[in-house]
């Protein structure tokens, strides 16, 4: 048996948490059906994360497109700070408040994997970070995963569905599992170097057998020219110091002459491995620490009621304008009667909670992967990794 929903049943809003329906259940009861606004807004970000990359956009267009509501949304892979508006919708409460379950979900882990995803990208700067993680999650959101990956910055994805997603081919390299049965790295990167297609890279995987150096070695002076890179997915039982092991196998493929060889690294690594090992690695396979990144928790709060600000406490009632400086992102939040102005730094201000959905109609052409990925790179040049 199947344990995960339908999209069908997702509309229908049967993945609704119950006390939504109680509600709705309640209020018709009453005759009571109010006009609501309400926005969705990051209190707090994991990790002390500075900043965050919204995602999920695309999906939530699904949901809002047959309901009879307006909304302003921040546009998908947009970099925002904590206790931003990213959201806001308005209309009849009975029309939309039993899909606050869904459209939280549908953002939440969509913006966590594209953030972690930027910050992977901002820590290994030109080099290549591709999204290894289908494996750590369930396969029916592989496609997912690999998509906000790459529009969080990821150059690549491993998976085909995932690929085919975001318009691109799938990148891999080769499994210890080819080498085991085989018997021999050099045998197996040869018989790689015979089978496959001449555009695919030849990355050879030098940490089955032997040291790492040696097998980088050998399997150079079999492929030459040919072998893009060496992946060392060394378990860390048998790291000692990775950096050492890298700048010896680096040392010693110059020497002889294999400077266009790069290192690839994958095996657990996350951002922090990243920036550690940044100055020797070409690339990265990152698998868990994107696939499995820690969620944003949105909350999805009234601020408005029958055209009365009104929220409970903690949180500030009324429509509100999220403006941010063109040059440096400096991001403000403000009444919606506001307009925009220039920044401190002289940069003009940009209204980026824009109106997305309308009685059913969306309002812009929704971007490409591509497009919203470049947007992020754009972005991720002007902020931090830490604060
Ligand atoms: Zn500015």
């Amino acid at each position: 048996m199947i344990h995960t929903a339908t999209w069908k049943e997702v509309k229908e809003g049967l993945v609704t948490d119950i006390y939504f329906d109680r509600t709705k259940q309640i209020l018709q009861a009453k005759g009571i059906d109010l006009h609501v606004r309400a926005e969705v807004v990051a209190h707090v970000f994991p990790s002390n994360w500075p900043w965050a990359v919204l995602a999920g956009v695309e999906e939530c267009a699904e949901v809002l497109k047959d309901l009879p509501v307006d909304v302003r949304m921040m546009k998908e892979g947009t970099i925002f700070g904590t206790k931003l508006p990213v959201m806001e919708i308005s209309g009849k409460y009975l029309d939309f408040g039993q899909y606050e379950t869904t459209l939280l979900g549908l953002i939440c882990q969509a913006s966590g994997i594209a953030t972690m995803a930027a910050r992977c990208k901002k820590a290994a700067g030109k080099k290549e970070v591709i999204s290894f993680g289908a494996r750590r999650i369930h396969p029916t959101i592989a496609p997912l995963i690999e998509r906000n990956a790459y529009i969080g910055g990821c150059d690549g994805v491993s998976v085909g569905l995932g690929a085919r997603l975001i318009g691109k081919e799938p990148v891999g390299t080769m499994p210890h599992a080819l080498i085991l049965i085989m018997g021999d790295t050099v045998k197996a990167t040869k018989a790689f170097d015979e089978v496959i297609e001449p555009g695919v890279r030849r990355v050879s995987l030098i940490d089955t057998f032997n040291d790492e150096k040696i097998e980088a070695l050998n399997v150079a002076g079999e492929l030459g020219d040919r072998l893009y890179a060496v992946r060392l997915d060394t378990p860390r039982s048998r790291r000692g110091d990775f950096l050492e092991i890298m700048k010896e196998v680096r040392w010693e493929l110059d020497l002889r002459g294999y400077k266009q060889v790069k290192l690839f690294l994958s095996g657990g690594i996350d951002e922090m491995d990243i920036e550690k090992y940044n100055l020797l690695a070409d690339a990265y396979g990152v698998g868990t620490a994107i696939s499995n990144a820690r969620v944003v928790d949105f909350s999805m709060d009234i601020i408005e009621i029958d055209g009365h600000p009104l929220a409970k406490r903690g949180k500030m009632s009324g429509s509100k304008r999220v403006l941010r400086c063109k040059e440096c992102l400096k991001t403000r939040v403000c009444p919606v009667e506001e307009s925009p102005g220039r920044c401190s730094c002289g940069g003009l201000e940009e209204e980026i909670l824009v109106p997305f959905v309308s009685k059913g109609n969306l309002l812009y052409p929704l971007p490409k992967p591509f497009q919203i990925r470049e947007f992020v790179l754009q972005q991720l040049s002007k902020v931090e990794l830490r604060i």
